[in-house]
């Protein structure tokens, strides 16, 4: 199949309606030629996207009640019906972002296989989180009367995406999937880098919405300037949560925007994070080529725009990491710059490397070569010393792309302070072995306070999707470190806890009655009850 079976409409979709906007047209850009592609992109005025908020709040009563079982297949849905079209969404992604069609077939079967994971959180119910604390009319001095929690949805929930994951942290993709799970509607603020991979992923979400019988309002995909239409979103009263990804600009402007509405909402954005990874004497004792290639391919990988690369890199002082990071120049030489995902994001990225080329103590350790397309500039590894590092905050700003700061570091105290002189960020890996433990433990206590996940021997690029995962930490990272924007912990953002206390049975909403015909795994009195034992089922 190709790109041909499909035709772009190229207009927004409000509450299942193709909607061309009032507001002027935008393009999609090859970032390999800078040729623009087809079709132009309406943009939505003001009053068109009041017409998709409305929808989401008409839909919230519908959606935030729908049974466990169809609320699954819905997911499940949006999944098949993306795949059914995976070919061309590739296709037009790649000419979009520049992004190489193996790395984006990969993107996109993570992005399905996390709308099949939350539709199966969704159908055991553990997020929604129910506790019955059963009356206790004799209880002294006080009678306890009947308490029961559970968590419902926030409401309409307003997402944006990243440029450099159009399927993973875009239309569809971790937040989308996430404020659906918890019940929310949602209304997409397209990414204009990736406007017809948006359109593709758009319409497989809404024919979701109409073939499962939910409220159209369920889903609408807007196209409009961030600044302009974006935060005209996050200002509408209907919305009540924001998901975000992308720059440290962009997500602070929309935290802003958020805190200053009469009626404040939450943010969660994932933003900044240049991922420190710290390497012990024990680290360069094997082959230093072998270990260097693994260095340059996590760095380069994506052309380097990826929110977990190895940003900088604590090498020990003294001839292994000298030899390590000669092995490094001879890794890099062979590295060829990569297509950027648009122009200003490779202009950026010049003017970062420019920029921390220029710091008084920083110099060129290693350098690859300009790729041979328009926004392809060559990767670079920069290196200074923790004196350096400690006193020049430049240091620590991300350069999104293929660009990384080796730092030699001489006793484990420097260590400890370049740790804790550091932002907040996604990840901290640790190259060791056993010999290290004792000198690494109180390095670990310094980076649980500043990162979402720590690593052992390996590299920060590639983060799963399961239970367990954390893609989060302090600001910058993200505007909220309590909790994570990939993996099934991440459904938890968009629901709050309502308590229900004497409520008659028949007035209970389904999860929290005692016959429990959801079979949820409940806390009762205290106890956790699973679901499908004769206890958990029992009133
Ligand atoms: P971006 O430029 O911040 O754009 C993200 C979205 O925000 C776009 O839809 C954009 O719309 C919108 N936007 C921009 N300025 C806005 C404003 N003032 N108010 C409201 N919305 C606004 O980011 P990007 O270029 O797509 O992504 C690259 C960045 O994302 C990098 O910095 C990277 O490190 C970061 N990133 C972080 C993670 C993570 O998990 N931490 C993951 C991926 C990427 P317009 O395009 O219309 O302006």
């Amino acid at each position: 199949m190709s790109t041909q079976t499909i035709t772009l409409s190229g207009h927004s979709i409000i509450a299942g309606r193709e909607t061309p906007g009032n507001a002027g047209t935008t393009r999609g850009i090859d970032p390999a030629t800078n040729a623009q592609l087809e079709p132009a992109y309406t943009l939505v005025d003001e009053a068109q996207l009041a017409e998709a908020t409305a929808a989401a709040e008409d839909a919230v009563a519908s959606f935030s009640s729908l049974d466990p079982g169809s609320h699954a297949a819905f997911l499940e849905r949006i999944a098949a019906n993306i795949e059914a079209v995976g070919p061309e969404l590739v296709e037009r992604a790649s000419a979009e972002t520049g992004l190489p069609g193996p790395r984006l077939q990969g993107e996109l079967a993570r992005t399905t296989g996390q709308l099949r994971l939350f539709a199966s959180v969704v159908r055991q119910g553990d997020h929604r989180g129910v506790r019955i604390e059963p009356a206790l009319p004799e209880r002294t001095p006080l009678p306890r009367p009947d308490l029961r929690q559970r968590r419902i949805p926030l409401g309409p929930v307003a997402v944006f995406g990243a440029s450099n994951f159009p399927f993973a942290f875009s239309t569809a993709g971790g937040d989308t999937a996430s404020a659906l799970a918890a019940g929310c509607p949602v209304i997409f603020k397209a990414h204009n880098a990736h406007p017809g991979t948006g359109e593709i992923v758009g319409r497989a979400l809404t024919d979701a919405v109409a073939e499962c019988g939910l409220h159209p309002g369920v889903f609408s995909l807007v196209y409009g300037p961030g600044a302009s239409i974006g935060q005209a979103l996050v200002k509408d009263p209907v919305i009540k949560a924001v998901g975000f990804t992308g720059s440290r600009g962009a997500g602070t402007a929309l935290m802003a925007t958020a805190a200053a509405r009469p009626e404040p909402i939450p943010v969660y954005a994932e933003m900044s994070s240049i991922n420190p990874v710290f390497l012990f004497d024990s680290a360069l004792r094997g082959d230093a080529d072998e270990f260097a290639r693994a260095y340059v391919t996590s760095l380069t990988g994506s052309s380097g725009q990826l929110c977990t690369n190895p940003g900088l890199l604590f090498v020990p002082s003294g001839e292994a990491g000298d030899a390590f990071l000669a092995a490094v120049g001879r890794a890099l030489a062979d590295a060829e710059g990569a297509t950027m995902l648009t122009p200003g994001i490779a202009d950026s990225c010049r003017a970062g490397i420019d920029a921390l080329g220029s710091q008084e103590g920083v110099e060129v350790v290693a350098r690859g070569r300009e790729g041979s397309t328009a926004n392809a500039p060559a990767p670079v590894v920069f290196g200074t010393e923790v004196p350096t590092f400690l006193t020049n905050p430049v240091l620590q700003e991300e350069i999104f792309g293929a660009s990384s700061l080796a730092i030699r570091y001489g006793s484990v105290e420097e260590l400890l302070a370049a740790a804790a002189r550091m932002e907040g960020q996604l990840t901290a890996s640790l190259f060791l072995s056993e010999e290290d433990h004792a000198t690494a433990a109180p390095l670990l206590s310094v980076l649980e306070r500043k990162v979402g996940r720590i690593l052992a021997n390996g590299w920060p690029t590639g983060v799963d999707v399961g239970d367990a995962m954390v893609h989060g930490g302090p600001f910058p990272a993200t505007s909220d470190s309590r909790t994570t924007s990939v993996g099934t912990l991440a459904i938890e953002r968009f629901l709050r806890p309502v308590a229900y206390q004497n409520i008659p049975g028949s007035l209970l909403p389904a999860a929290l009655q005692d016959a429990n015909p959801w079979r949820l795994n409940r806390r009762v009195d205290g106890r956790i009850q699973l679901a499908g034992t004769a206890e958990g089922d029992r009133a």
